[in-house]
C-alpha cells in the first residue's frame, strides 16, 4: 500500500527517494560494484555486492512497488530481462497461456528460448472470460496478459480473467507497459505479478532501456529476489536514477500524451482517408466499457489503417514531424509499422489471424502540440494517394 493517497504524490515522494545519510532530495548515483564490510559477515545496512543490490536501483524498486500496491519491486536490464526472469518461476512441462496480441519479443521468448526448456505456450482469446476458462489446458501454470493489448488495443477484462485463471490454480502476469500504474494497477484487479517495459512510458524520454516486476506475496519476492541475483540481468544505477527522475513526471506527461491521443483518435475517426481507428478510448470501441471499469482512460497508444487507395510507404516517408521508429512512450512522437517491425518476429499467418494486418500503423502520441502533429499526419496522408 502505497503511504500517499494519491498517486501524482506518490510518483514524486514514494519509495525511498531521499538519502538518509545525507538528505539530498534526489537519490545518488551510487557508482560502487562492492561495500566495505567492517568485519567477516558484518555489512553495512546489508549492502553486499551491487549485482545483488544497489541503493539507487533499490530505491527505485521500493518506488514501482509503492506505485503498483505490491509487496516489492525489481529492475532489470529490459523488459524482456524482467519477462524472462518471472518465467523462470515456471519449469519444464509447464504451459504458459498468451493473449492475442502481446508484445513480440515476448512471443519470440516464449517460441524460441523458453521452448528449449520444456516450457511450452498457447495463445489464447481473452475477450470472452467464459470460453477461456474451458478452455485452460490441464498443463497450463501462467498467464501473460497484456491490455490494451500491442498493437491492436484489445481490452481484456483483468479483473475477470484473473478470476477465471486463479480457479485453475495459475500466475497471472500483466504486462502494463502501455498504461503505467498511473492509467491503470493491475494487482488491484486481481494479478500476481505486473511487468514493465519501463523503456517505454515510466522512463519517458527514448534515452534508456530498462525492465520492471512488482509481485505481491513473499514466495514471489524471495523467488525473483533469487532470480534477479542468479541471473544477474540487473539496471545499473545511472539508469536506475534516469528511471526515477522520467517517473516524477509521469502524471503531467500522461496527462498530456493522453489528451492528444484522444484528440488524434476522434480525428482519425473523421477522416475519410481513415479505415478504422483501434483505441479503447473512444466511445465507439469495443473495449471502452471494460477499459473504462478498470483504468483511468483509454491510455494513449492507437492504432489506424488507412483506406486501399493509398500507399502505406509514402505515408511513413511523408512525415516530418513523427519520427519512424520502433518503440512508444517518449515525449515525442513515434509511429511504426507493426507487421515488419515491432511484430515482424511473429510469423504472418498468425500476425493475420490475429489481426495484425500489412497496413496497420500504430502511434504513440508525443506530448508536442497535438495540432502539429494533427497537421504532420494530414499532410502525409494527403501525400499517401496512389
Ligand atoms: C517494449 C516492450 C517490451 C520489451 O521491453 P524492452 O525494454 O524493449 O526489453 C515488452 N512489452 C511491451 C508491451 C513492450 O512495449
Amino acid at each position: 500500500m502505497s503511504q500517499f493517497k494519491n498517486i501524482e504524490t506518490a510518483l514524486i515522494h514514494g519509495g525511498s527517494t531521499t538519502d538518509e545519510t545525507t538528505g539530498a532530495v534526489n537519490v545518488p548515483i551510487y557508482l560502487t560494484s562492492t561495500f566495505k564490510q567492517d568485519g567477516l559477515g558484518q555489512r553495512r545496512q546489508g549492502w553486499e555486492y551491487a549485482r545483488t543490490g544497489n541503493p539507487t536501483r533499490a530505491a527505485l524498486e521500493s518506488l514501482i512497488a509503492e506505485l503498483d500496491g505490491g509487496l516489492a519491486g525489481f529492475a532489470f536490464a529490459s523488459g524482456l530481462a524482467a519477462i524472462g526472469t518471472v518465467l523462470h518461476l515456471f519449469s519444464t512441462g509447464d504451459r504458459i497461456l498468451l493473449s492475442s496480441n502481446v508484445y513480440g519479443g515476448t512471443f519470440r521468448l516464449l517460441d524460441q528460448v523458453a521452448s528449449h526448456v520444456g516450457i511450452t505456450y498457447s495463445i489464447v482469446d481473452t475477450s470472452n472470460v467464459e470460453a477461456f476458462e474451458q478452455s485452460i489446458p490441464a498443463d497450463a501454470r501462467g498467464i501473460i496478459v497484456e491490455s490494451p493489448a500491442n498493437p491492436l488495443l484489445t481490452v481484456t477484462d483483468l479483473r475477470a480473467i484473473s478470476a477465471a485463471a486463479h480457479r485453475k490454480g495459475l500466475t497471472v502476469i500483466v504486462d502494463n507497459t502501455f498504461m503505467t500504474p498511473y492509467l491503470q494497477q493491475p494487482l488491484k484487479l486481481g494479478a500476481d505479478i505486473v511487468v514493465y517495459s519501463a523503456t517505454k512510458y515510466l522512463a519517458g524520454h527514448s534515452d534508456l532501456v530498462a525492465g520492471l516486476a512488482v509481485v505481491s506475496t513473499e514466495e514471489q519476492r524471495e523467488r525473483i529476489a533469487f532470480l534477479q541475483n542468479s541471473i544477474g540481468a540487473v539496471l545499473p544505477p545511472f539508469d536506475s536514477y534516469l528511471l526515477i527522475r522520467g517517473i516524477k513526471t509521469l502524471g503531467v506527461r500522461m496527462d498530456r500524451h493522453v489528451d492528444n491521443a484522444s484528440r488524434i483518435a476522434l480525428w482519425l475517426q473523421s477522416h475519410p482517408a481513415v479505415k478504422h481507428v483501434y483505441y479503447p478510448g473512444l466511445k465507439s470501441d469495443p473495449g471502452y466499457e471494460t477499459n473504462r471499469s478498470q483504468a483511468r482512460n483509454g491510455g494513449v497508444m492507437l492504432s489506424f489503417e488507412l483506406t486501399d487507395n493509398r500507399d502505406i510507404r509514402r505515408f511513413f516517408s511523408s512525415l516530418r514531424l513523427v519520427t519512424l521508429a520502433e518503440s512508444l512512450g517518449g515525449v515525442e512522437s513515434l509511429v511504426c509499422h507493426p507487421a515488419s517491425m515491432t511484430h515482424a518476429s511473429i510469423p504472418r499467418e498468425i500476425r493475420l489471424k490475429v489481426g495484425i494486418t500489412d497496413g496497420l500503423i500504430r502511434l504513440s502520441t508525443g506530448i508536442e502540440n497535438v495540432d502539429d502533429i494533427i497537421a504532420d499526419l494530414d499532410n502525409a496522408i494527403n501525400l499517401s494517394k496512389k
